[in-house]
């Protein structure tokens, strides 16, 4: 049996939205665990290329590739550039999400289009793609919220429903890709500590009222749950979401 830090070893990952918060732990945990891992961003080179040089320097091959998850474009190159470059592609984390935090009656055309662009198209050809290039056992794995299950707040509706559309896509491809051995998640963070959702923000104390275990998990704590469904002792598990919200939902 391989130790958990090996697990991922001679394995390929794409991870998208890794630059920061939980998509940057997602990254630094694959990584340490043996995978060779390409990742997007968006708007935030320097945290990538430092993230990048960092786990280049501990020794591990990372690849930051700058691509904007709503440009279709550029979410089909990216997968093409990770496996060319990294010479496979075995693992596909969709972690890349915008969130909108508004009253319905002020939600614009343009707004739906770009959220559900990011929060749902992308993954959707993501994992198209990735799933045209990845070998029998492959992994995909997205990260939804734990409000796709249970909505407490108001303002949230058009966030809510894209992250609801991947429990959908979740649970369609891995009736699609069963056959090849291809398992297909879900990730579904309650509040997470990222610059998406500080834990000392104004929104902060509603959402630990609604906790059994009042306090924000660490990005680290997202990528460790990732890092189980994407290892072999997970082979069994999909369609399925893993929620790791500190009771919020209970
Ligand atoms: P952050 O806002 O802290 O980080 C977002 C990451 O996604 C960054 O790396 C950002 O890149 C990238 N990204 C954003 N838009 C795009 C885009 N158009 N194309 C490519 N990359 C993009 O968010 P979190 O880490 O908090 O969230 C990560 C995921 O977890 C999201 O899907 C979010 O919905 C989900 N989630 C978060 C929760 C939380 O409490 N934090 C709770 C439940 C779910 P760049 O640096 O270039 O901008």
């Amino acid at each position: 049996m391989s130790q958990p830090q090996s697990r991922l070893a001679g394995k390929v990952a794409l991870v998208t939205g890794g630059s920061r918060g939980i998509g940057a732990a997602i990254v630094e945990r694959l990584a340490t665990e043996g995978a060779a891992v390409a990742f997007t961003y968006a708007a935030s080179p320097d945290r990538a290329n430092a993230l990048a040089a960092k786990l280049t320097a501990d020794g591990r091959r990372v690849l930051a590739l700058q691509a904007d998850s709503g440009d279709p474009q550029a979410i089909l190159a990216v997968v093409a550039r990770a496996q060319g470059e990294l010479g496979g592609l075995d693992i596909l984390v969709n972690s890349a999400g915008i969130t909108l935090h508004t009253p319905i009656a002020e939600v614009s055309v343009a707004e739906y289009d770009r959220l559900m662009a990011v929060n749902v198209r992308a993954v959707f050809l993501a994992a198209q793609a990735a799933s045209k290039v990845m070998p029998d056992g492959g992994r995909i794995i997205s990260i939804g919220s734990n409000l796709a299950d249970r909505i407490p707040f108001p303002g949230l509706t058009l966030y809510t429903a894209s992250k609801t559309a991947l429990i959908g896509l979740t649970r369609g491809l891995a009736r699609d890709l069963g056959s090849r051995g291809i398992t297909v998640n879900l990730v579904q963070p309650g509040s997470t500590d990222t610059d998406m959702n500080p834990a000392d923000g104004p929104m902060a104390p509603p959402q630990l009222a609604t906790m059994a275990i009042p306090r924000f998990a660490t990005p680290a704590e997202i990528a460790g749950g990732v890092a189980y469904l994407a290892s072999p002792e997970a082979r069994g598990i999909t369609g399925t979401a893993l929620t790791i919200d500190g009771g919020f939902n209970i």
